[in-house]
């Protein structure tokens, strides 16, 4: 009996030092939850609550909370374990670590002069030249140890997934109906209504995602796909077609990166359905708008983090269409943007 309490003293003091600064936020109508602050960005900050880290804008917060997020962002800290810096330091161009924290986590080593490494967003650390050993999440680039990963992580078709995304992988059709349905009320609102046509979800591998893509001759990294047959009835002036969409998405993607590939389809399948056709850059381009949009009611780092990618993107198609939509977009709003897309259909 006494073994098990003296046990739990353990415990109590091991959780007390790792969550040293978890502590009770309190939003402005009165919710309150606990989590730990881990970054401030302009008016923009990080909480890591339940082991996931979210975004949110700071107004939404207490004076008090206010007041602590701007006391936390005085104190200049260490980007692997976010507590202050003190004690032993090492500098690098951009960054100061503790002493402790700067080593790779592939070989455990102190990084010493002049050694090459890289960072991740998460405060990740380890040494170029680890090849294989290491490897990056294809969702949140987080750095995992390749050999400390459980099996299902590392994916057949040569896809890897951090823990964290893993958790929260899209890996069976019920859950890919159910991101479907909570992304439907926010293209509503935008104006992008339900499909006439019929529309079915299928998740497949990279290999299959790839041979599909090729039927429209798209390729590239891709995550997801719009496949739309259409047929045709009744004379020139009075026709009607209907519609079969089929829209592949890449299992495993954690529910976040889930989101953003269902809305650019579910765009795909708006343009389709009106016979909208232009260049790659306006298609696209359009499609990763509403993909960014339905992002922006995520409050997860990792939707900040694949609106980040897709803003400074330097694909001619996705990163320099979508800007130029974006631009677009802040000129006119979207339901002119949605009317000048219109402007584009060319039915049969
Ligand atoms: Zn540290
Ligand atoms: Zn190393
Ligand atoms: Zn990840
Ligand atoms: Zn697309």
């Amino acid at each position: 009996m006494l073994q098990s309490v003296s046990g739990l003293l353990l415990l109590f003091i091991l959780f007390g030092s790792l969550f040293l600064d978890a502590r009770v936020w309190t939003t402005r109508d009165g919710t309150k939850s606990q989590g730990e602050l881990i970054e401030v960005e302009g008016d923009r900050i990080g909480i890591r609550i339940h082991d996931r880290d979210y975004h949110f804008s700071i107004n939404r917060f207490s004076d008090q909370d206010q007041d602590y997020v701007r006391q936390w962002a005085e104190v200049s800290r260490c980007p692997v374990c976010l507590r202050g810096l003190r004690g032993k330091t090492k500098r690098t161009s951009t960054d100061e670590f503790h002493a402790e924290c700067f080593r790779c986590m592939v070989c455990a080593k102190g990084f010493v002069g002049g050694e090459r490494f890289q960072l991740d967003p998460w405060g990740g650390l380890s040494h170029l030249h680890h090849g294989k050993a290491l490897a990056s999440c294809g969702s949140c680039s987080r750095f995992f140890v390749r050999s400390k990963a459980k099996p299902a992580q590392l994916f057949a078709d040569g896809r890897v997934s951090c823990e964290t995304c893993f958790q929260d992988g899209i890996l069976d059709q019920r859950l890919l109906e159910k991101v479907l349905l909570r992304i439907k009320p926010v293209m509503r609102e935008l104006g992008l209504s339900e499909p006439k046509g019929s529309l079915s979800l299928h998740m497949v591998d990279q290999n299959i995602l790839s041979r599909e893509a090729l039927k429209i001759n798209a390729r590239g990294n891709l995550r997801g796909l719009t496949l739309t047959k259409y047929k045709v009835v009744g004379q020139r002036g009075q026709v009607r077609a209907t519609f079969e969409h089929k829209i592949y998405v890449l299992y495993g993607l954690p529910h976040i990166e889930c989101v953003s590939v269902l809305a650019h389809e579910w765009a795909h399948v708006w343009l389709n359905e009106r016979f909208i056709e232009s260049t790659p850059p306006v298609i696209e381009g359009f499609c990763n708008l509403v993909s960014e949009h339905a992002l922006g009611q995520e409050k997860s780092k990792l939707s900040s983090i694949i609106r980040e990618n897709m803003i400074k993107s330097d694909s001619p198609v996705y990163g320099a269409g979508y800007r130029r939509m974006k631009q677009r977009l802040a000129q006119i709003g979207w339901s002119v943007l949605l009317k000048e897309m219109k402007a584009k259909s060319s039915p049969p």
